[in-house]
């Protein structure tokens, strides 16, 4: 469970719409460059560095051949630094980072990331779920789910 907290620097949201330390993954969803209608679904697994990246609707994506890592790879693990800071993602992905790395390309270079098939489906619904919360009209009502959110913590 990774706590909820501000991005450590502001994230290019447009770029990567969304990114999560989540089931044992990093995972998100990148922007294609080229074509607006067009997402595609990234993540690399803790432990193993397993990464995939397909596009929404399931087509692997063709920047992504044998140990060459795509745009999208780099793109999701840039944000991810931005998210939540190096220390926190090399931690998760269990990635040694030794003396220390600048960015979410020199981390995924510490890894012997290899292509395997992943859960793309899942994590395109996760966003939804999560783009869903955007459009939750404002109003004074709870909503039930995000009770979590420490809110009201420091008023009690
Ligand atoms: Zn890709």
């Amino acid at each position: 469970m990774v706590r909820v907290a501000p991005p450590a620097r502001a994230r290019k949201l447009a770029k990567v719409p969304f990114v999560e330390l989540a089931d044992g993954r990093l995972h998100g969803v990148v922007s294609s460059g080229s074509d607006v209608e067009r997402v595609y679904v990234s993540s690399v697994t803790a432990g193993s560095h397993a990464v995939n990246c397909s596009t929404n609707n399931n087509r692997p994506c063709g920047g992504l051949r044998g140990s060459m890592l795509c745009k999208h790879l780099h793109a999701l693990a840039d944000e991810a630094v931005l998210q939540y800071g190096v220390e926190q993602v090399a931690g998760y992905l269990r990635v040694d980072v030794g003396d220390g790395v600048s960015g979410g390309a020199e981390l995924l270079a510490r890894t012997d990331a290899r292509h395997e098939p992943g859960p793309a489906a899942v994590v395109f619904s996760r966003f939804l779920r999560h783009l869903a919360y955007l459009e939750v009209p404002p109003s004074g009502a709870a909503v039930p789910e995000l009770h979590w959110f420490p809110a009201t913590a420091g008023v009690r």
